[in-house]
Parts: C-alpha cells; structure tokens; sequence
C-alpha cells in the first residue's frame, strides 16, 4: 500500500504544482509509515521527482495522451491505483485535476476533498483542512471511504525538499476510443507569459484602468516583475483583456507569493478567488476602497501615477542589483 500522487506536465516538464503534491504525497506517506508513488504522463525528468520524496515514479509514455483528457487520464491513474494498492491519492487542485478527480472518485468509490490546505491532521481516522465559504473560513473534513483523494491548494503545502532516489518505470495503461469521446482538437494558448496558476507574482487590474489602451503599464510593470497579468471580471466581460486573466470566485484561483491589484475595487467575489495569495498589495485611488481590508500592503492614490514610478523604481534597483 502507498500513497499515489498524479504529477501534472507539459510538453513533458513538470508544472510547479508537480512539486508541490509530490512534497505533499511524501508528508502523508511519512505520516502512513508507508512510501510515495507518481504517476506521471509522458513526463521527461521523472527522476527529479525524488528531490521531494518521491520513491517510484510510474510513467505512461504514450502519444494519445499528449494533451489532458479528463477520461483517460482518470481511467489510466485507475490503473496506476489498482497497481499499487494505494490507498490515498493526491491531485493538485487545477482546473484539469477538478475535472478528472470526480471521475476517479467514482471508479474508486473513493471520498474526494479539495482545496486542502495542509498535511493530514490525523491518518486515522483521515482528517483534512480545507477552505470554505469561498476562502473566507476553513472547515476539517473527514474522509471515512477506503481510498480518499485529497486535492492540495496551489502554493498552500509549499514544494519541500526531502531528498530520496525516485525509481522510474514505464507503466502501460489500457485506454480505448471510449475513453476519448471528447477530445481537444486545437489548443490556443498564450506563449512566452508566466501563467496565473504557476506565477509567483501576479498583476492584476480592474476597471480603474479606464480601458484597454492602457494596458501598457500593466504589461511593463509584470514583465519587470516577470510576473503573469490578470484582471477583474468587468474587464474581461468589457473585452479589455482576454477571459483567460479573469480571476475570482468566477475566474480563475489566485495563490500567488505576491498579488499587485491596480484599480480593483475588492468586491467579495474577487477577494473569493485571490485571497489565498500570501502577500497582497493594492493600489487604489479611492482609501474607502473595500480592497484595502484585505491588503497587506496599500498605496492610495492614482494607477497612472503610482504604477509608471513604481516601474521606473524597480528599473532602477534591478539595474542596482544586476
Ligand atoms: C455571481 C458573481 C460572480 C462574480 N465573480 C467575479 C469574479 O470572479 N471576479 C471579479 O473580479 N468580479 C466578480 N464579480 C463582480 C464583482 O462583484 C465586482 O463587480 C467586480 O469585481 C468589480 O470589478 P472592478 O473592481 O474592476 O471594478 P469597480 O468596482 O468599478 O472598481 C474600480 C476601482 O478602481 C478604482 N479606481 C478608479 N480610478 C482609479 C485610478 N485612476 N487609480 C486607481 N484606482 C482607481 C476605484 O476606486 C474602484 O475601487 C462577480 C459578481 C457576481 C454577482
């Protein structure tokens, strides 16, 4: 019996999140007495998977499973799973795992939780902490199901170093046309950007900004940052900014180390999805703005004053500091 983890990727990388449900999956096998297994899909690397304490690493090598496919990935970790006797599965809490971890739960029978927060309270029985009311309060949640899946928030457990030899071996999963009754055809994606979800940093800006043409200090201030942008749910409705930025409850999950939010009035649906980010700096010309409640950080006064000084700033210390 060990616990599995699904390590996500891309082009063969590991996404960040690998890491960190890796570093997690040791946390709970330490806690079970017992060793750490992943799986991964046709993942380059799979080695490294032993720096966070990763034992053995199952890798399916296999070209129809290139890109995400909610169906055949959950039938092939099905596999994974009866193979290894697992007893506790661990998935990031991305948008794909959200889709795939249902389908699992239901060929495992198994009790599913997600947006957990941290390592186990106890193994027995299998208590978990996870957020609720929309990241406003957290709840501890028992799973009693023979095998439970524990979906980890992004940037919440942290990637651990916990130096082991991880074993790779390949692993043939069985997938049929049944499995692809759905598929993508064409994935468009935004190249060369950091992306929300793996970002350390992300700017964000909201309707403050007064249209799309001034997007360009918003650019400059995250690509001096090499931070991801994002933006708030009007503006992407308004067609300001592509919806793949939109973020809150709506949009996508905020848990980045710094959130910068520019022109963001804070309304409780956006703080819903970006309160989990560790550090979070608004700046805001209006100081009755709800968002400065929430903020670490607050800098009254005009977007289009504050943020060209505050790229200028950080020019000049990066030239400093280079
Ligand atoms: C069911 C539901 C789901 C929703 N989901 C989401 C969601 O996922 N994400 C989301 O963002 N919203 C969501 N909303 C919308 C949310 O309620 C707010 O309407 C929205 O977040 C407001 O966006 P905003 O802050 O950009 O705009 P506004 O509320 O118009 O605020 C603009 C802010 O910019 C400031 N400002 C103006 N000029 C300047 C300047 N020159 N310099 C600096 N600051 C300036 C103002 O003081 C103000 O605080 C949802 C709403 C509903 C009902």
């Amino acid at each position: 019996m060990s616990v599995l983890v699904y390590t996500e990727s891309e082009n063969g990388k590991f996404k960040k999140n690998a890491f960190e449900v890796a570093s997690y999956a040791a946390e709970v096998a330490k806690q079970m007495g017992t060793t750490a297994t992943a799986v991964s899909f046709n993942a380059t690397e799979n080695e490294s998977l032993g720096t966070y304490g990763i034992s053995k690493v199952l890798n399916i090598s296999n070209d129809t499973l290139k890109t995400f496919n909610a169906k055949a990935y959950a039938n092939s970790i099905h596999q994974a799973v009866e193979k290894e006797g697992a007893k506790v599965i661990i998935l990031s809490s991305s948008t794909d795992t959200k889709y795939l971890a249902p389908l699992l739960a239901g060929y495992l029978k198994a009790g599913y939780v997600p947006n957990v927060v941290a390592a186990p309270e106890s193994t027995s029985p299998f208590t978990v902490k996870r957020t609720a009311f929309s990241n406003k309060g957290f709840a501890f949640s028992e799973i009693s199901t023979d095998v439970k899946i524990i979906g980890v928030s992004n940037n919440s457990f942290g990637i651990h170093e916990n130096g082991t030899t991880a074993a790779v071996e390949a692993f043939d999963a069985a997938v049929s046309d049944a499995d692809f009754a759905t598929k993508s055809v064409e994935i468009d994606k935004v190249v060369g950007k950091a992306t929300i979800a793996d970002a350390d940093i992300v700017v964000s800006a909201g309707r403050g900004m007064k249209g799309p043409e001034n997007w360009g200090m918003i650019e400059e201030l995250a690509e001096v940052l090499g931070a991801a942008t994002a933006c708030s749910k009007p503006v992407s409705d308004l067609g300001w900014r592509p919806h793949g930025e939109h973020v809150g409850q709506t949009g996508k999950p905020v848990a980045s180390n710094l959130y910068i939010a520019i022109g963001i009035s804070g309304a409780i649906q956006h703080l819903a999805g970006v309160s989990s980010s560790k550090v979070k700096v608004v700046i805001n010309s209006d100081p009755e703005a709800p968002f400065f409640k929430a903020a670490d950080y607050g800098i009254v006064g005009d977007a289009f004053e504050v943020v060209p000084q505050l790229i200028e700033k950080l020019k000049e210390f990066k030239a400093q500091n280079a």
